[in-house]
């Protein structure tokens, strides 16, 4: 295992605690809140009134409209207001776009010169005193409510990056009845963030890491089980509650401790979206069989830990040459059955002509991946996600 230091402060709130908890939480930080929030959703619940009657001591000032894959003209405008109204908290309500981009306008606040820069330059985000983030979160995928993680998107320039700040959210949110009315589609998408998170992780080049193994595989066998309960029924509390917990495990930190922790397949999507803006978990759900089958027939030392896979998380048996392509085959159906469009040509990308690029930008963050992966073999694997199956 690597050596690693861990803490994590976010103060967790899972169920039902909103309405006697939050007023505390908020104004322990002072009375001067930047509330940010998405689109229509927290308007259509009512959980914006909710939140505007539990916090009637304080003086609220909003960040609203952030979109999903959050842009950073939507930091650049709350760093405006925070410094203007002098914010001593920011609250997110929202799923993962509406908390990075909180995140940064936390961090914003105390910066002089553009939020692009603390974008781009992670130490200097880091090194940036944040204003304190209180989150209530609404949609079970990113984890973003238990790391100190974003992803800005960068529509002048074609990049989405992922950047990080001082700290992890004060406290957190998490009342699984808020997800309820998260379409299928999106539930979808976000159980494929959550699973991807955990493939991210599992597939990594420290040889023994059986701890954290053990644990992802468990975290996958909820997901597995769960998304498509959800998708069936968005009202069921126990595919929900799930769901939450789940995916707010799968990224809160615990489950890289000890690897080496150099991702594949969020580099890949995240271009994908810089370049066509379609939903992050959509992006994964296309990417990451075709992923693990390049891996899988490229490097057959990796059949082992594919086998493994097969057997703790898909219940498969037999030997490891059969159990290791059935994995996958098992993981290509289980997304598919979700209900997701499966090729880049099902989510409008029809031409390959931005694939070069695509493939180079992506490939500055592949040399130290489970398998290193260059330029070429990135656009190998979008051109394989170009036609349904895995060939
Ligand atoms: P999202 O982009 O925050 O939200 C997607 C959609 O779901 C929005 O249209 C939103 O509508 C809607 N929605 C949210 N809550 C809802 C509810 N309760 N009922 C109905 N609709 C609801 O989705 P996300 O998957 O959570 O976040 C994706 C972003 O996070 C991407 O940019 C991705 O790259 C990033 N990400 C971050 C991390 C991290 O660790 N920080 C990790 C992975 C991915 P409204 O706008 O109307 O609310
Ligand atoms: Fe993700």
């Amino acid at each position: 295992m690597q050596d690693f230091i861990y803490q994590n402060t976010t103060k967790i709130f899972f169920g039902d605690h909103i309405d006697a908890e939050l007023n505390a939480a908020v104004t322990q930080f002072g009375h001067n809140v930047l509330l940010v929030t998405g689109g229509h959703s927290v308007h259509r619940s009512g959980l914006y009134d909710r939140v505007q009657k539990l916090l009637s001591d304080t003086t609220i000032t909003d960040l609203a409209g952030v979109a999903p894959n959050p842009k950073i003209d939507s930091v650049r405008e709350g760093q405006r207001l925070a410094k203007a109204n002098h914010i001593d908290v920011v609250l997110a309500v929202g799923g993962g776009s509406v908390i990075d981009c909180a995140k940064v306008v936390a961090t914003a606040a105390n910066y002089a010169g553009d939020p692009w820069e603390l974008v781009i330059n992670r130490e200097l985000s880091r090194s940036t005193p944040q204003l304190p983030i209180v989150t209530i979160l609404t949609l079970s995928a990113t984890g973003s409510e238990m790391n100190s993680g974003a992803v800005i998107s960068n529509p002048e320039t074609h990049e989405k990056l992922g950047t990080s700040g001082a700290h992890t959210p004060a406290v957190s949110f998490l009342d699984p009845r808020l997800t309820t009315t998260v379409p299928a589609s999106q539930t979808a998408a976000g159980s494929m963030d959550i699973f991807s998170h955990l493939t991210e992780q599992y597939f990594d080049r420290e040889p023994a890491n059986d701890a954290t193994k053990g644990m992802i595989e468990g975290l996958m066998r909820s997901v597995i089980k769960w998304a498509p309960v959800a998708i069936k029924d968005g009202s069921d509390l126990a595919a929900r509650s799930n769901l939450m917990w789940t995916a707010t495990s799968a990224l809160n930190g615990t489950m890289g401790l000890g690897n080496r922790n150099a991702w594949s397949n969020h580099a890949m999507e995240h271009v994908l979206s810089a370049y066509y803006d379609i939903t992050h978990g959509v992006g994964l759900g296309i990417l990451t069989p075709r992923w693990m089958h390049y891996v899988l027939t490229q490097d057959p030392t990796t059949t082992p830990l594919f086998a493994r896979f097969g057997r703790n998380v898909w219940g498969l048996s037999g030997d490891e040459a059969t159990v290791a392509p059935a994995a996958i085959t098992a993981t290509y159906d289980w997304i598919s059955q979700l209900g997701f469009p499966m090729t880049l040509p099902a989510v409008g990308i029809t031409d390959d002509q931005n694939f070069a690029a695509m493939a180079t930008a992506a490939a500055t963050k592949l040399g130290n991946s489970y398998l290193p992966l260059d330029a070429q073999a990135v656009q190998t694997i979008y051109r394989a996600a170009q036609t349904p199956g895995l060939a």
